[in-house]
């Protein structure tokens, strides 16, 4: 008899099994385009796993029938399996290239960055930049990435955390496995589309004030997880012809 765990039509992880010869295969699909960090726990009954689990393991984006691990059927035994799993977005595996210098993310202008790194109000404990735009800015890719996800459809935006799931925005997945994310994109501002393979410095969005803003801004981080919460990445931007460093709090940063 096999019992697994039903699993709703909308979760972008579906784990499975497949009973092959004398063995089951533990599969897992991927529906969305980046990668997810999964911690697995297996309940089994006559069967024996052939390795032990792995702390985690990274599932890549639209991955399917991508296999996990096999366990023996033991002889003469009846046997049941089921499973209990979590899922986070990001790579665990995933080391960010420190050496990568990422670009100012807009063209032909000045703007404060109002907060910083570990910043003094929405940015506590997180190492997340904000850029203090009109609405309608053009938003340039700050690195070179495939495009992962992509949401625009919002029209609403408010200074409280009510409004936190109402944000647009794009994320971009680099080669390293760490990924970007663009925020607070104007209605139908994005300039990219899932699937699209985009170089540093191309048009990637439109600022707006959606989700949890105070007024026009994009927010910018970079981040992988480590399987149970995401890990936000200080990144090295070239912030002048000659300069290259991480950005400060309340200064001033003029593309060139
Ligand atoms: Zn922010």
């Amino acid at each position: 008899m096999l019992l697994s765990n039903t699993v709703l039509a909308q979760e972008p992880i579906k784990i499975y099994d497949s009973k092959v010869g004398q063995s089951i295969i533990v599969l897992a699909d991927n529906l969305e385009a980046f990668p997810y960090t999964i911690k697995l726990e297996i309940k089994q009954k006559g069967l024996t796993l052939q390795e032990p689990l792995p702390d985690y393991f990274v599932v890549p984006g639209n991955s399917k029938g991508l296999e996990i691990t096999r366990l023996n059927f033991k002889e003469n035994s009846s046997w049941q399996i089921s499973y209990k799993f979590q899922y986070m977005e990001g790579d665990a595996d995933a080391i960010h290239d420190n050496d990568y210098v990422y670009q100012l993310p807009f063209k032909d202008a000045k703007f404060i960055m109002s907060q910083g790194y570990n910043g003094t109000s929405t940015h506590q404990g997180i190492n997340a930049l904000d850029f203090t735009m009109p609405k309608g800015q053009i938003i340039l890719a700050a690195r070179n990435g495939l495009v992962v996800k992509v949401k625009e459809d919002s029209n609403l935006g408010c200074p409280s955390s009510e409004c936190m799931n109402q944000g647009n925005f794009v994320r971009i997945l680099h080669d390293d496995g760490t990924m970007a994310e663009y925020h607070h994109l104007e209605f139908n501002g994005a300039l990219v589309a899932v699937g699209d393979i985009i170089e540093q410095g191309q048009e990637v969005g439109n600022c707006g004030a959606t989700g949890y803003a105070t007024g026009p801004h994009l927010h910018f981080i970079v981040f992988k997880t480590d399987g149970i919460k995401q890990i936000t990445i200080k990144t090295k931007f070239k912030y002048s012809p000659d300069k290259i460093g991480y950005l400060q709090e309340g200064n001033m940063y003029t593309a060139f």
